[in-house]
């Protein structure tokens, strides 16, 4: 039996896959050696992105991509439960697409970097440096 209520079980289910996660940390250090300064999961932005940079006005999503539905092979969805998996995932790629739209609509230069897409760390900076403008150290 589960011992925690819906409510605490869904929070911890989630924070399980959206926080910290090792493909996010894999960006962060990337970043980070690049010089540049950003902010984590701010909530006051739309879809909560995973890291911003406010300076250059910059939101990237690290995207798993069992649960955003990529095209690659880890994107695929379950055989069994079709029909809940369909549903779901529809809607996580409606919330998506929405929260790209509306901080795009506010300004936001919006970066979506897929899960495994960053294990090929020259191609992740190839990604950073193209988005983001050159520091001045
Ligand atoms: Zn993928």
């Amino acid at each position: 039996m589960d011992t925690f209520t819906a409510e605490t079980r869904s929070r911890i289910m989630s924070r399980i896959r959206s926080k910290d996660t090792k493909p996010e940390l894999a960006v962060r250090r990337m970043l980070h050696g690049m010089g540049y300064r950003f902010r984590l999961h701010r909530k006051d932005l739309r879809g909560k992105p995973d890291i911003v940079l406010p300076k250059y006005r910059t939101a990237i999503f690290v995207h798993g991509c069992f649960w955003h539905s990529h095209s690659c092979m880890k994107g695929r969805r379950p055989a069994s439960n079709a029909e809940f998996w369909n549903d779901k995932f529809s809607r996580n790629k409606r919330r998506d697409a929405a929260n790209l739209k509306a901080l795009r609509a506010a300004g936001w230069q919006c970066l979506v970097l897929w899960e495994c897409h960053i294990r090929d760390s020259e191609s992740l900076h190839r990604k950073l440096a193209t988005a983001l403008p050159k520091r001045h150290i």
